[in-house]
């Protein structure tokens, strides 16, 4: 087994209501703006969290023998093809 990374991208969407006292709807919807990025929702969203697209893309593989990381669709490790063209 080899070590590979993987790059996972989720898209998420979250609805949920909350009750907000204002003066009219516009301030309504400000002020419910202003709690989401002060982080006063951050229990709703976790419950509401919805994972609507993902995607998975795995380009590097890390070598057993030096470690470092290279293309998947590559045949060798670079570094260790160069070494051994060296000796
Ligand atoms: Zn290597």
């Amino acid at each position: 087994m080899k070590k590979y990374i993987v790059q996972v991208t989720l898209t998420q969407e979250s609805h949920f209501d909350v009750e907000i006292d204002a003066d009219d709807y516009e301030q309504a919807e400000k002020l419910a703006k202003d709690g989401v990025w002060e982080d006063d929702y951050t229990d709703e969203i976790r419950w509401s969290l919805e994972i609507t697209d993902e995607h998975y893309e795995c380009n590097v593989v890390e070598c057993e023998d030096c470690l470092e990381t290279y293309d998947v669709f590559e045949d060798e490790c670079p570094e260790c093809l160069e070494r051994k063209e060296n000796e």
